[in-house]
């Protein structure tokens, strides 16, 4: 399968790209998290980058586009993949529809989670994630807390949480889905890719809608 994930910031991507990219066998391409990885290695780009993450508006299009291109364009390109947080405009949409062209990669589909802004709101102030950056898991205080308190469950590295996630730059986050990110729906939907499904509730239930949407079986390759 080769999906993009679209939604909010916070409405579940990550959380649903990994368990997707762990059990569908898919390789999860995050810009947020490259964008971050970059960021803390003070790269040319992750430089750049900076001050546009930090204060939740988006990074330039031309250098994720180049990000996401020059990961397609090596030899182990992804071939199955999952895309959680890019394209995130239709300058966007449009470079990578070209990228897709070149490496003769078709879309099977873009899932929308939907959640609302109050909800995005209460969740993000709530989340906290592993430090350490090949693990990627999160929690959140309330619904999905780490079974001892500050401490990953799977590795037992330290939870931080993000400098975005402070409520003002989340509400900033979500002027710019509204305003940038949300043209992306009709764009996908006059292609019939779109596959909407609700964002709330346990993370396996949400998990499982996304499948019978994708018209998989749960144990199925698909
Ligand atoms: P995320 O982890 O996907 O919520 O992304 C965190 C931040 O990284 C965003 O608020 C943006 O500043 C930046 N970012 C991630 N992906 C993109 C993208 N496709 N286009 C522009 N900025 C992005």
């Amino acid at each position: 399968m080769r999906l993009i994930l679209l939604g909010p910031p916070g409405s579940g991507k990550g959380t649903q790209a990994q368990l997707l990219s762990q059990r569908r066998n898919l390789e999860h391409v995050g810009t947020g998290d490259i964008l971050r990885e970059a960021i803390r290695r003070n790269t040319p780009a992750g430089q750049r980058a900076k001050p546009y993450v930090v204060s939740g508006k988006l990074v330039p299009d031309d250098l994720v586009n180049d990000l996401v291109s020059d990961r397609f364009r090596r030899e182990d390109r992804p071939k199955c993949f999952i895309m959680d947080g890019y394209p995130r405009t239709l300058a966007q949409a449009s470079a990578f529809d070209k990228v897709l062209a070149e490496q003769k990669l078709n879309l099977t589909a873009v899932v929308l989670l939907e959640v609302d802004d109050a909800e995005i709101v209460r969740r993000l102030s709530g989340r906290w994630s592993c430090e350490t950056l090949g693990c990627k898991a999160t929690y959140h205080t309330v619904s999905n807390p780490p079974k001892l308190a500050g401490n990953c469950d799977r590795c037992g590295s330290k939870l931080v949480q993000r400098d975005d996630d402070k409520e003002e730059t989340v509400k900033e986050r979500l002027r710019v889905y509204h305003a940038d990110t949300v043209e992306l729906i009709p764009y996908y939907r006059s292609r019939g890719l779109i596959r909407a499904v609700p964002g709330d509730g346990d993370i396996e239930e949400i998990y499982n809608n996304i499948l019978r949407e994708l018209n998989c079986q749960a144990g199925s390759a698909c």
